[in-house]
């Protein structure tokens, strides 16, 4: 394709992704559109296609509200939550041992300070969940309060640093959990003891999702190539997948005349930015077994921002390997190899010995970098802190 054309094309592909389909947040009708919209367009291109579907949760959200003797509380939703309307005691717990000491079943339960300083992992996180987190979750469903309201701080180690946070983001946790700013949790605070009210429009639905991966060229060895399709709530994801959701379509028309001894498989992985990742679950249970036939994966994830350059980085990457793919960025000014990023679907393939590639762009990496410096174990990716204008989610993360 001449570049004009591939231009064209990705505006066509941006298009469609982005504004035709309202939103690809997994277990919309969006993102089901999404994935057959990738699958169609692949199978032109004399790709074998595959779906792997599994099952996910919908979510719908309304309105919430906090009251305490008629004075009302900046609340806002979790993530996920199932949602209640309820009128108890407010107990409150600072820490853990707080916690443990508390009776808070059928009442309010406000968690702030040390406890409340960083998210849990979801129960069901596969890839990384601390025996701490775990042990919250565990008190906190013995405790059998009515509802939780999660005090959250501005902690600029935080992912994402949006403020408020929601301290639990996960759809297998069952007790209603809302969350607000720490100087508003302060104010709440003084009325420990006191009759709440909280109400609040939350609701699950049962749903489905798919990856799609597309093969072509020998079945031996492979590279992988793959990028998440879906997005996170209100936000069109641009930026934050559908760039590099477009590249394996624009690689795979690229490639429609390819019949190499080299394996290609693109992959629309899905659930990057959901609680427990199923798609990236889906993936490994069903291909795990093939990973030896891997000779490299590489992820593309927050590329093509108009403002800074592209990172690329390796993990575990031969030599040889390296050093070709070093030459062939060498004369390329918008490239940069970037320090190590491990918060995205390159983190599958890494964990399980496969030499594996990121690319990303600048503003991801700088600021990731310095954040698992600190922290090390953050799942999450999201640039929105970069320093730029862009939709944030629900205030999560
Ligand atoms: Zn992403």
């Amino acid at each position: 394709m001449e570049q004009d054309s591939l231009i064209q094309t990705t505006r066509l592909y941006l298009n469609t992704l982005c504004r035709t389909i309202p939103t690809r947040r997994l277990g919309t009708q969006g993102n089901r559109d999404a994935t057959t919209f990738f699958k169609e367009r692949i199978d032109k291109f004399g790709f074998h296609t595959e779906a792997q579907p599994f099952d996910c949760i919908d979510i719908r959200q309304g309105e919430i509200q906090l009251m305490v003797d008629n004075q009302s509380f900046e609340v806002f939703i979790s993530p996920f939550t199932l949602g209640c309307d309820v009128s108890a005691e407010l107990v409150s717990a600072g820490s853990l041992l707080e916690l443990e000491n508390l009776k808070a079943k059928g009442k309010i339960l406000l968690l702030h300070g040390e406890i409340a300083k960083e998210q849990l992992m979801p129960k069901g996180f596969v890839f990384y969940n601390p025996e701490e987190h775990q042990y919250v979750y565990r008190l906190l469903e013995e405790k059998k309060p009515a509802a939780i309201i999660t005090a959250t701080s501005k902690n600029p180690e935080a992912v994402g640093a949006i403020y408020p946070f929601p301290m639990i983001e996960d759809g297998d946790f069952d007790i209603p959990t809302a969350y607000i700013k720490e100087t508003e949790g302060e104010k709440l605070l003084a009325d420990t003891g006191k009759e709440v009210s909280l109400k609040m429009e939350s609701e699950r639905i049962p749903s489905n999702g798919e990856n799609i991966t597309a093969q072509k060229g020998g079945v031996k060895k492979k590279i992988v190539l793959c990028a998440h399709i879906d997005t996170k709530e209100r936000t069109p994801g641009a930026l934050d997948n559908a760039s590099g959701v477009i590249i394996l379509l624009l690689l795979a028309e690229l490639l429609a005349d390819y019949y190499g001894e080299l394996g290609v498989e693109l992959v629309a992985l899905n659930g990057e930015e959901y609680y427990n990742t199923p798609g990236q679950v889906e993936y490994l249970k069903r291909y795990n077994g093939d990973f030896n036939s891997i000779v490299m994966a590489i992820n593309m994830d927050d590329i093509g921002y108009f403002k800074g350059r592209t990172s690329y980085s390796f993990y575990g990457v031969p030599d040889k390997i390296t050093k070709k793919v070093r030459e062939v960025y060498a004369d390329k000014k918008d490239f940069f190899e970037g320090p190590p990023w491990y918060q995205s679907d390159h983190g599958i393939f890494m964990a399980n010995g496969v030499p594996a590639m990121a690319i990303t762009e600048e503003s991801v990496v700088e600021l990731m970098a310095e954040i698992t410096h600190r922290e090390g174990h953050t799942r999450d990716h999201r640039p929105e802190n970069a320093g730029r204008e862009r939709k944030s989610a629900r205030g999560d993360h």
